[in-house]
C-alpha cells in the first residue's frame, strides 16, 4: 500500500510527490499523459512570465540563459528534477474515479486499481476548453490550443480571446504573414495582458496590422468564415482557421468521482480545502496547484501553487 498516490505530473504534481518522498513515505505519480503533460501542450518556444527561480521546484537551480524561460526549459528542468528524485510514475494511465477512506484509498485507472492511504489531487485545468457553444466549433479547422504560427503564412487567420494566450497568438500570427482578425467578447484587451505584451498588440490594432473587432460575439464558424454581431450589426469575417483561446477549466466531472466537494459561495466552484493543509472535507484528499481555484485558473499557478506541497507533505508525515 503506498502512502499517497499523487494525481498528475505537472510541476506541482512533481513538487508534491518529492516533498512526500524525502519525508519516508512511499508515493507513486499517475499520470493521464506524458509527464508535463499540460506544458508540452503549451505553444513553441513559449516564454514563461514568471522567472526561472519562481518556478523551481525542490530547490533545484533552474538554469536559463534568458531572463525568463521557454516551454523547452522548464520541459528539460521538470523532467530532470523528476529523474533526480527517482519519481515513480505511471505514465499514460488516466484516473477515473476513487473509492474508500483514508488509510484505504482505492483509484481506479484505465489500467487498473492502485492502492494508497491517501491521495494528492494536482490535475491543473489544461484539459477542458471554455467552449463558444456555437455551430461549427467542431470543425477541424478551429482549435483551442495554439501551437505555432507558421502553417498560417498569407492565410486570414481569426483569434478568439482577450488575454494572454490571444494576445501572443495574434501577434506571432502577425509576424508570420498570417492575415490576423481578433474577436474579443469585451470593450477591450483584458488589463490583465502582461505590460509587455498589451501595448505592442494595442500598436498593431492602431496601425491596422490587426484587425480587430470589440462587443463582438461569435455566432457560427464556418469552414472559410466567422459569423459575429457587433455592435454596428452581424459581420462575416474570413478565417481559413481559427484559434478561440478563451480558457479552460478543471475537470469538475473528475472532481466529483474522486469525492472533492466544491464551494457553494465561490462562483468559481473551487474545491473546499483547509488552506492550511490543503486537506479537502473528504480526510485523506489533498488538492494542489492550479486546480486548488476551480473555474479561476488564474489564482494558482505554479509560482504559488509550488508552496502546496510542503503543507502536504508536513501534514502526511505528521
Ligand atoms: C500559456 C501558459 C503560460 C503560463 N505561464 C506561467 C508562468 O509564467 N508562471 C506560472 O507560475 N504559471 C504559468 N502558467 C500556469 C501554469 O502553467 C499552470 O498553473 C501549471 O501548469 C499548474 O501546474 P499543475 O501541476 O497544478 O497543473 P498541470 O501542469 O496542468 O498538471 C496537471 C496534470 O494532471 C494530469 N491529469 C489531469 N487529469 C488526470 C487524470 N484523470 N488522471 C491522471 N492525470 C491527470 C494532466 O495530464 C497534467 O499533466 C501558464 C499557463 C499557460 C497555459
Amino acid at each position: 500500500m503506498l502512502d499517497a498516490l499523487v494525481i498528475g505530473a505537472g510541476p506541482v504534481g512533481l513538487a508534491c510527490a518529492l516533498e512526500i518522498q524525502r519525508r519516508g513515505l512511499r508515493v507513486v505519480i499517475v499520470e493521464k499523459g506524458a509527464l508535463v503533460n499540460s506544458i508540452i501542450g503549451y505553444p513553441t518556444n513559449m516564454e514563461f512570465f514568471s522567472t526561472p527561480e519562481l518556478l523551481e521546484i525542490g530547490g533545484y537551480p533552474f538554469p536559463t540563459s534568458q531572463y525568463k524561460p521557454l516551454r523547452e526549459d522548464a520541459l528539460d528542468y521538470y523532467q530532470r528534477v523528476a529523474r533526480a528524485e527517482k519519481l515513480e510514475l505511471r505514465l499514460h494511465e488516466r484516473v477515473l474515479s476513487l473509492s474508500g477512506e483514508q488509510g484505504s484509498f482505492t483509484a481506479t485507472t484505465g489500467l487498473g486499481e492502485i492502492q494508497a492511504r491517501n491521495v494528492v489531487v494536482a490535475t491543473g485545468f489544461y484539459d477542458l476548453p471554455n467552449l463558444l457553444n456555437v455551430p461549427g466549433e467542431d470543425l477541424p479547422h478551429v482549435s483551442h490550443y495554439y501551437k505555432e504560427p507558421y502553417q498560417h503564412a498569407a492565410q486570414p487567420v481569426v483569434v478568439i480571446g482577450a488575454k494572454n494566450s490571444a494576445a501572443k497568438a495574434a501577434l506571432q500570427l502577425t509576424r508570420a504573414g498570417a492575415s490576423v482578425t481578433l474577436l474579443v467578447r469585451g470593450p477591450e484587451i483584458s488589463p490583465s495582458v502582461k505590460y509587455w505584451i498589451r501595448p505592442d498588440l494595442l500598436n498593431r490594432i492602431a496601425e491596422g496590422r490587426i484587425t480587430a473587432h470589440f462587443n463582438a460575439c461569435v455566432t457560427a464558424i464556418h469552414p472559410d468564415a466567422v459569423d459575429i454581431t457587433t455592435p454596428n450589426g452581424p459581420l462575416t469575417v474570413p478565417a481559413r482557421f481559427v484559434y478561440a483561446l478563451t480558457g479552460y477549466h478543471p475537470d469538475e466531472t473528475l472532481l466529483g468521482a474522486l469525492g472533492i466537494e466544491p464551494d457553494p459561495n465561490d462562483v468559481a466552484r473551487a474545491p473546499l480545502f483547509d488552506p492550511t493543509t490543503q486537506e479537502t472535507t473528504q480526510p485523506g484528499v489533498y488538492v494542489a496547484g492550479t486546480v486548488c481555484g476551480g473555474r479561476a485558473t488564474s489564482r494558482w499557478f505554479i509560482e504559488n501553487g509550488r508552496h502546496h506541497a510542503q503543507l502536504i507533505a508536513a501534514h502526511l508525515a505528521r
